[in-house]
């Protein structure tokens, strides 16, 4: 089958005919029919941490079940699944806590084990998540972490109530649904990016309001209103830097993004005016339930737009260029 393996920082994609996989004990292999395109991919490309080479890349995948492994009953063959990327064991004590996001045993696919940029791939029965009727493959696969994530963050972690303000940074493929999930929990919405299509877009989305932020003036006149909550979805220094400025007394400001390996922590706001800086990664399988279930009712819309896998590499200069709307599901061959 044809796979697009990363071969190492610093170089494209390579496309490889490997073996097709075979499913082992209480696994399933699903034949892929999207697989969304996440800026981690860019970060993993420049070496933001060690993986496996050569490694399959891809972790946002949804595809029909083709074979199942020995002890696996369900989902049935041909079912539309969408892929829980973590790969939970189910059995770790995190997974046992219910941080399955949190898992230490995993692999993550597209993120340790192979992922879903070729025609199949291999996983746990437990992370092959049957996708309710009306929830298209491509809308499916970006379900998987450029909605999942977005609602852990701000539905969980972040506890997102009704009447409270929320401002999101960085209107990408995750920050976009985090505007419609922000509104969907009852929020008031301002969004924030550096690119005024994305503003435009975001409007579309739900926003109430949208700002750039490096018109400074309105920096400080949306901090003078008070935003409980303030989302980082890019997660470099300046963006970190003015979700601490922007947040209120007493509120919360919750890092998504990977960026930068570091970024500034302003002492004061935390001694002296009590802020909480909340870490959230991807999310828990019931989580992704939800979303789907979410998705299938119309409460939710992910935008997403498709391209033939072959167009792997230069999906992702667009994506870097920040030229990408929403998100884009590469299609192997056949379903296009
Ligand atoms: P994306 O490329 O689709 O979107 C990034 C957006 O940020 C773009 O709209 C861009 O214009 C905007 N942006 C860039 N610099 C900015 C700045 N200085 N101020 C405001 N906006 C700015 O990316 P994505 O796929 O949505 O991913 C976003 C980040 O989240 C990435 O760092 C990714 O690795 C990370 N991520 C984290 C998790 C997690 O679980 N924590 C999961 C998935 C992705
Ligand atoms: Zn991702």
């Amino acid at each position: 089958m044809q796979a697009w393996r990363y071969m190492g920082p610093h170089r494209p994609l390579e496309r490889q005919e490997i073996e097709r996989p075979q499913p082992g004990p209480g696994e399933v292999v699903v034949r892929v029919q999207a697989a969304g395109v996440c800026h981690s991919d860019l970060h993993v490309l420049d070496g933001i941490a060690p993986f496996p080479i050569p490694m399959t890349l891809g972790h946002e995948g949804a595809g029909t079940v083709e074979a199942l492994g020995t002890g696996v009953t369900e989902p049935a063959v041909g079912q539309l699944v969408a892929l829980y990327g973590p790969n939970a064991c189910g059995d770790c004590r995190f997974c046992r806590a219910g941080d399955e996001n949190l898992c230490i045993v995993g692999p993550a696919l597209g993120l340790g084990a192979d992922g879903s940029y070729a025609e199949f791939v291999r996983c746990r029965a437990r992370s092959a998540i049957p996708v309710p009727r009306g929830v298209g493959a491509a809308s499916a696969a970006v379900a998987t972490d450029a909605v999942l994530t977005p609602y852990h963050a701000l539905a969980t972690v972040a506890a997102l109530r009704p009447g409270e303000s929320a401002v999101i940074i960085g209107l990408g493929g995750l920050g976009m649904n985090a505007v419609q999930i922000a509104r969907l929990l009852g929020a008031t919405v301002v969004a924030v990016d550096i690119a005024a299509e994305k503003l435009v877009q975001a409007r579309t989305a739900g926003a109430h309001e949208t700002l750039d932020s490096r018109d400074d003036a309105a920096v400080a006149a949306l901090a003078a209103r008070l935003p409980d909550l303030v989302a980082d979805f890019v997660g470099i220094d300046a963006t970190v830097t003015l979700a601490q400025r922007l947040v209120r007394p007493g509120g919360r400001v919750v890092l998504v993004g990977l960026g930068e390996a570091t970024g500034t922590l302003m002492t004061f706001r935390y001694g002296a005016q009590q802020i909480a800086a909340l870490g959230s990664f991807w999310g828990t399988s019931g989580e992704l339930r939800a979303v789907l279930d979410l998705m299938a009712r119309g409460d939710l819309r992910p935008q997403v737009a498709t391209a033939p896998l072959e167009e792997v590499n230069d999906v992702l200069e667009h994506l870097r260029r920040g030229t990408v709307e929403g998100r884009i599901a590469l299609l192997p061959p056949g379903r296009d």
